[in-house]
């Protein structure tokens, strides 16, 4: 009798394990949505501390998750983050170092793993890699390049090319989420919501035309940078004073028979008129110059940015009721991120590129419910060659060694050894030039409190900036002599990176600068 209870209580436990074992597996599979947006400033969201506007969506996941306060990316630029984003490797290593170049597919990008491991994979909306995504992706439906706000086309995994009529971020919700009913529900799915906003030339949805109008909005307090001490900062075209256009990316008398705005409808025509003809024709009375101009420029470019975001984030919470009101909340992983950051005035600038603050850090807000305690807030260093393996991390997926990056979920868990360890540093290399925005390439460090950064092709010259006392990244302290040491620590420290992530062009030419000033100082 006592041996037949020994056997009931074993098979009851071993039952008890084979359900446990059964709902973390169940439970290790969570789906995986990532809404992945196009310049969208850290600065702009209320969830990174904007008190003007709010985003009350990305705020809800970040509430109701985790929100990364440095997350920095690698080389930012548009196509470049994509295509980090997919392999988990710098730049260097993919391939995809400047925009417009066609992605190398064929390369070991994380869909293609969640694939074998169950997953159904689709990108909806901007990819901007010249590349169709047959490999790894089950479904695309996608914008050509750059892609348009209104009546875009898209093209399909059947590799047609269709015209819609609509806004640019409303059909990308709707086909996610047309996507989402007709998928195949026995699997787990990672879905990528590409947004084309907020990418420039900030095209609002005609219901939020002028949603700011009524915001004057503050000059950031570097707004008129001499940048004093730093040749390409000097050397850049991405100002909002010379290089912003009045007429293509501010709408005075828009030209709608020429290029994306002849996508318009007479109806939506119609309404842009209404509301940008007044503005023009009040430009026109003013006859602005000098400060009182860009000063001009820079509150039509906030206001249209910023109404062109408040359609992404009214679509964020329409992706978000999808998901309650289907029940796919409780098992599905949420993030928000952008590409990179964008500059909104700082500097004078509007654009991205340099390893400055507003374009190298980025936003990144995930929710997965009963794995990260709401509220969590993560201050360590990430960078984008992290995410790939923190995405097959949280589907229980193999990362392979050749990931550059390393996950992240166990910092999202906030386990404490994890917390202690961390690394402290991230490398960044950025290479476009000399077009579009003749910022020259650069390569660098940025530690918790400092940034080295080393500019080249055209020039040679190194920056150091200590963010503790200098912030806003004015003072280049790299000559001070009492900075020898700490200097002589971040070179260290990068060529380790260099050599750890096998940037070998970057190692070539931080040797070649090496040699340069250790001759210089020989001389003098
Ligand atoms: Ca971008």
């Amino acid at each position: 009798m006592r041996k037949l209870s020994v056997h009931f209580s074993l098979i009851i436990s071993l039952l008890i394990i084979v359900l446990i074992s059964s709902a973390q597996s169940n439970r290790q599979k969570p789906n995986i949505l990532v809404i992945f947006s196009d310049d969208h400033a850290y600065q702009a969201m209320s969830a990174y501390g904007n008190k003007l506007i709010s985003t009350p969506n990305i705020d809800r996941i970040s509430k109701e998750g985790a929100i990364l306060l440095n997350n920095f990316i690698t080389n930012s630029l548009c196509g470049p983050s994509r295509a980090t984003l997919l392999t988990g490797k710098f730049s260097h290593i993919n391939g995809y170092k400047l925009n417009e170049r066609k992605f190398n597919f064929d390369q070991e990008v994380f869909p293609a793993l969640l694939q074998q491991n169950n997953y159904q994979t689709a990108w909806i909306g901007k990819l901007h890699l010249s590349t169709l995504p047959y490999h790894g992706f089950n479904y695309f439906n996608i914008l050509p390049g750059q892609g348009d706000y209104y009546n875009p086309d898209f093209i399909n995994y059947k590799n047609d090319t269709i015209r819609y009529t609509g806004y640019v971020t409303d059909l990308i919700t709707q086909f996610a989420e047309e996507w989402l009913d007709k998928r195949d529900t026995t699997k787990p799915f990672l879905l990528v919501v590409g947004e084309k906003a907020t990418h420039r030339e900030w095209l609002p949805s005609l219901e939020d035309l002028g949603a700011y109008d009524t915001i004057n909005f503050p000059l950031p307090k570097t707004f008129y940078d001499d940048y004093k001490g730093r040749k390409a900062a000097a050397d850049q075209d991405m100002t909002i004073d010379k290089t912003m256009l009045l007429t293509n990316d501010l709408k005075v008398h828009i030209n709608y028979s020429k290029g994306f705005y002849s996508r318009l409808n007479e109806d939506q025509k119609k309404v842009f008129a209404a509301y940008y003809d007044k503005i023009s024709n009040d430009f026109d009375e003013r006859k602005l110059s000098g400060k009182e101009l860009v000063k001009w420029k820079y509150q039509r470019y906030l206001k249209d940015y910023y109404a062109t975001a408040k359609s992404l984030d009214r679509n964020i919470g329409k992706i978000l009721d999808y998901l309650d009101r289907t029940g796919l909340s409780k098992n599905t992983v949420v993030i928000y991120a952008s590409d990179q950051g964008f500059y909104l005035g700082e500097h004078g600038w509007f654009d991205k590129r340099f390893m400055y603050e507003e374009s190298l850090r980025s936003a990144f807000v995930i929710r997965y419910p009963d794995v990260i305690k709401p509220g969590t807030v993560v201050k360590q260093v990430i960078s984008n060659i992290d995410w790939a393996p923190t995405l097959l991390d949280i589907a229980g997926t193999k990362i392979p060694s050749q990931m550059q990056g390393v996950s992240f979920l166990p910092l999202l868990k906030q386990h404490k050894d994890i917390v202690k360890t961390w690394r402290n540093e991230m490398y960044y290399h950025y290479y476009e030039f000399p077009e579009p925005h003749h910022v020259h390439p650069h390569f660098g460090i940025r530690t918790v409190q400092y940034k080295l950064i080393h500019f080249y092709e055209g020039m040679d010259t190194w920056e150091l900036f200590d963010l503790k006392k200098d912030p806003n990244e004015l003072n280049n302290v790299y000559s001070n002599k009492e900075n020898i040491k700490i200097v002589s620590e971040l070179k260290t420290k990068l060529k380790n990176l260099i050599i750890q992530y096998k940037d070998d062009e970057a190692l070539k030419l931080f040797l070649n600068s090496e040699m340069k000033n250790t001759s210089k100082n020989h001389l003098n």
